[in-house]
């Protein structure tokens, strides 16, 4: 049942293998494009027309062609004014130019556009002091996307640059993929609702909230489930209900202890399960497993841990739910504020702060008590990467970063 321990970059390649044959792309709905924002597109985009659907000035100035302008200064007579929302209707000749605004179609005969900076009226006439080659500050018809092209593929995440696009090719209405349901399941003795006061030896259940939140940051429907007392019976009949939902999350019980029974409850229910450790800290004993074609994942039960294995792994299993066949992980690099060492025996994930300055990103170890420092964590923008093949680093030293 157990295999041999991972490192993440082989562990997610074998998610994603194991995801390969089983996870359907779920049904579409289509739903008004204002709802639309974080949902993933179902259906391939065309240009209904050309983009721009005119020659568009990009600039305010004067049409005029460009072998008119090849020797400045050039005197041109005005023909008269195109602005944005009026179709063109005049036809530029030599030695003749228009007066143009930006957004504004180019009249015929002209191949670019001469700023307003660098003219001069004089009667009907204007004084160009700078020539432009041909094509400049006009963007020919359907160069930016010529009618019935693909301009976005079904599978990508819709976000406000995707929604613009949407919304100039007038598709007010749109197919995405229903968002998939992922079952959260904490495990533990200790483990108690939020709204209770816990004893002494207590502890409230947050990974279920910072799940909910995870999950529905990446397109999900988080359905949390009651918590799990540290007994097989009562795990098994959970993991049964939580089985009815697209993927299974579970949390704690994951360990080498006496009460970490998720391991045993999943394989009494005919879970394969295909991983049980990955070489990072936190976030060790991590579980993955199909029931069916059911992806299950056993988070550790460490906040942290919890939040760095959905990350890395289960954020693979919801994303393919979703329709997002690619899942990257968004790592950059920074320079260190201080040294930095550590026991290269795991790839390690540390809460840290990433500065947003610009051409000087630098990051910043927070210090922290382990993977159940919240209040450490809540302080973090990122994840510093700590490579399981080096030791140490010194200030100013570039290292991988995970942003939040
Ligand atoms: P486990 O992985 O079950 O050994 O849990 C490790 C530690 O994580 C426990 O001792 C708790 O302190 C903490 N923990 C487990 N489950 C939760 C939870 N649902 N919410 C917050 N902390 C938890
Ligand atoms: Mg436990």
């Amino acid at each position: 049942m157990s295999s041999a321990a991972l490192t993440f970059d082989q562990a997610r390649a074998l998610i994603a293998a194991k995801l390969d044959g089983v996870v359907k792309t779920p049904f579409p709905e289509v739903v008004p494009l204002e709802r639309a924002a974080g949902r993933v597109l179902a259906q391939d985009v065309r240009a209904d027309r050309d983009y721009p659907p005119f020659a568009r000035s990009a600039r305010d100035g004067f049409a005029v062609r460009s072998a008119d302008v090849a020797e400045p200064p050039a005197r041109l007579k005005v023909l008269g004014e195109t602005r944005a929302g009026e179709p063109s209707r005049f036809e530029v000749g030599p030695g003749e130019a228009v007066e143009i605004m930006t957004g504004a179609p180019g009249p015929a005969g002209a191949d670019c556009v001469v700023m307003v900076e660098y003219s001069r009226r004089e009667g009907g006439d204007v004084i160009l002091e700078r020539g432009v080659d041909a094509g400049r500050n006009l963007i020919p018809q359907g160069a930016e996307s010529p009618a019935g092209s693909l301009v976005l593929a079904r599978g990508v995440r819709l976000d406000y640059p995707q929604i613009a696009l949407l919304a100039a090719v007038g598709c007010h209405r749109v197919a995405v993929h229903r968002r998939p349901t992922a079952a959260i399941l904490s495990t533990g003795d200790e483990v108690v609702d939020i709204d209770r006061t816990p004893e002494s030896f207590q502890i409230r259940n947050s990974n279920a909230y910072s799940l909910a939140a995870q999950v529905e940051r990446r397109g999900g429907e988080a359905r949390v489930l009651p918590i799990a007392p540290d007994r097989l019976e009562e795990t098994r009949d959970l993991i049964r209900l939580g089985l009815e939902s697209d993927l299974l999350l579970l949390s704690g019980g994951v360990s080498m202890g006496k009460h970490d029974l998720v391991e045993q409850a999943l394989a009494d229910l005919g879970v394969e399960i295909s991983i049980t450790q990955v070489l990072i800290q936190p976030g060790k004993p991590f579980v993955f497993g199909l029931a069916g074609d059911k992806p299950v994942c056993g988070l550790p039960g460490n906040p942290i841990s919890t939040m760095v294995t959905f990350e890395l792994f289960a954020r693979l299993a919801l994303d393919r739910l979703a329709g997002r066949p690619e899942s990257p992980l968004p790592f950059v690099e920074a320079r260190l504020t201080k040294d930095f060492r550590h026991k290269p025996v795991l790839t390690r994930f540390l809460p840290a702060r990433l500065s947003g300055d610009y051409h000087d990103a630098r990051v910043e170890p927070i210090q922290w008590q382990g993977s159940g420092d919240l209040a450490a964590v809540a302080q973090a923008n990122c994840y510093l990467v700590a490579s399981a093949e080096r030791e140490g680093w010194s200030a100013g030293e570039a290292i991988p970063v995970l942003p939040l």
